[in-house]
């Protein structure tokens, strides 16, 4: 597990009220049920850690987990409750995109979708909001342990080629929490955007 020394440290709810000390963070998101919550555990190697998340008065805000002294995952929410573009709107115009987009420490996105369900329209929406900071986007094709091999490779594909003109960096990767397939790619990156 390459981030063994994982903690839940806190909730928060409005944007002032983020770690102070931070030097460098890492924040995920994506659909709920798309696996955001298992391949954070799968990285930091604990089964129950990102389930915190997910707990009542925690859905909807920022939950920060310390990864090493001063370099935070930020577990953003999940699209879950949202039907429609404008409730992403909504979270967009509260917390989430002012931390997105003026959040100096954080150095990277990364986005969980669903190996037989990606690019949805709500992660469209995020990747148009995010893009024109200009900071680096990883995808992470989860549970791709449910198609086959041919399956995973075309939808590699095709979703970089997608993702080709975002106009930031992008990467995508196949993962699987279940087999702990694409962990150690997926550390690599995140390693890099916090300096360690
Ligand atoms: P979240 O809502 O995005 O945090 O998603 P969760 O991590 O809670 O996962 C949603 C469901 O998908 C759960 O039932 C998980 O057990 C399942 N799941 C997550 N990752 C994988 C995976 O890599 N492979 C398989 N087969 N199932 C997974």
């Amino acid at each position: 597990h390459p981030f063994p020394r994982t903690e839940f440290l806190t909730t928060v709810a409005r944007l002032r009220d983020a770690p102070g000390d931070a030097v460098a963070e890492v924040a995920f998101v994506g659909r709920s049920n798309a696996g955001k919550s298992s391949a954070i555990n799968t990285l930091a190697g604990k089964t129950r850690l990102a389930y915190v998340s997910k707990t009542p008065g925690r859905t909807q805000h920022l939950n920060y987990f310390s990864v090493a002294p001063d370099r935070y995952f930020v577990d953003l929410p999940g699209y879950g409750f949202a039907k429609a573009p404008q409730d992403v709107r909504k979270q967009w115009d509260g917390l989430l995109g002012p931390y997105l987009q003026t959040r100096e420490q954080l150095k990277g996105l990364v986005i969980i979708m669903d190996i037989r369900r990606p690019l949805t329209e709500m992660d469209w929406q995020m990747l148009e909001w995010f893009a024109p900071t200009g900071r680096a986007v990883h995808v992470l094709l989860s549970k791709a342990d449910k198609v086959s091999r041919q399956e995973q490779t075309k939808t590699l594909r095709q979703v970089k080629a997608d993702l080709a003109d975002l106009g930031c960096p992008v990467s995508v990767q196949l993962f699987s929490s279940l087999k702990r397939t694409g962990v150690a790619e997926a550390a690599t990156v995140m390693k890099r955007w916090l300096g360690l």
